[in-house]
């Protein structure tokens, strides 16, 4: 489905983005995968080169999203190496929890760059190669930009304003043949909570009360968020720009 599609993924080391690159390389991508950790994006690329068909190698590009000279650098080396880019999957992000009362400006700043300002940064630059091959845009979103919630004050700021991000530009590229949508999960098993400080016994806590509020009756599984991440990058979806499709068990909806 993405045969020859250069695909670039970022915060592809773990989680979802590691998920979704594993899939994108099952379907012939060409990808090009970001991230902080290299001895984890290292394993991730190893593991797609075993699932591609063709046992395409995906280019690795270690880069933080808050650095402006990495997110430069991104696009250099994508170009420099496959000459086009056809798929950009803003995934790289952060999860923290503060209130109003004691999220502080420097916490506020830490989330709004890694989960905004850097996304924005590498969009603009993606986009002048994005238009050359009418490609598109997946924008990893979360169920917190959709509802409000108590407690996780500046990432629900974060991800409201990556979805108004996403009508925006969707609207400005729309009759220039580029799409841009974005995926707003619910509670997914991945280490992001842990990475945020949250122990395991909070995080048991966490997950009970989620089940309880998500009327599927369960949290999700990252490869839940890639098939939509998927159909959504994929020519099925060619009449679908500006969507923000949420991935949480109904959770959206209650
Ligand atoms: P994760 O922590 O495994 O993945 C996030 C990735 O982003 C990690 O590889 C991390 O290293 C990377 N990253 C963070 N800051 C970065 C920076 N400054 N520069 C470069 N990379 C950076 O967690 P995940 O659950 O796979 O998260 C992926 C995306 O999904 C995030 O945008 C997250 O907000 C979103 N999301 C997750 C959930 C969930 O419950 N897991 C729910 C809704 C939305």
């Amino acid at each position: 489905m993405f045969s020859n599609k250069v695909v670039l993924i970022t915060g592809a080391s773990s989680g979802i983005g590691a998920d979704t690159a594993e899939e994108f390389a099952k379907h012939e991508a060409k990808l090009v995968l970001t991230g902080r950790n290299e001895e984890n994006l290292l394993k991730v690329a190893e593991r797609c080169t075993e699932v591609s068909p063709k046992s395409l190698r995906p280019l690795c590009i270690i880069a933080d999203m808050n650095k402006e000279t990495d997110i430069e650098n991104i696009i250099k080396k994508t170009i420099d190496h496959y000459k086009k880019l056809d798929i950009l999957i803003n995934n790289a992000g952060i999860f923290e929890s503060g209130s109003i009362e004691n999220t502080s400006l420097a916490q506020y700043d830490k989330i709004m760059n890694t989960n905004v300002r850097g996304l924005y940064y590498l969009t603009m630059l993606a986009v002048p190669f994005l238009l050359e091959t009418k490609g598109n845009i997946v924008n990893l979103s979360s169920i917190a930009g959709l509802r409000s919630f108590p407690n996780i004050l500046a990432y629900c700021i974060s991800k409201a304003s990556l979805d108004q991000f996403t009508r925006c530009v969707a609207l400005e590229l729309a009759p220039k043949g580029v799409r841009v949508n974005a995926v707003n999960p619910g509670l997914i098993k991945t280490n992001i909570h842990f990475r945020s400080g949250m122990n395991e016994q909070e995080y048991e806590v966490f997950v009970e009360k989620a089940k309880q509020v998500h009327p599927i009756g369960r949290v999700g599984e990252a490869r839940e968020v890639t098939s939509a991440i998927i159909f959504l990058a994929s020519d099925g979806a060619s009449n679908i720009t500006g969507a923000t499709l949420p991935v949480d068990g109904g959770r959206h909806a209650s």
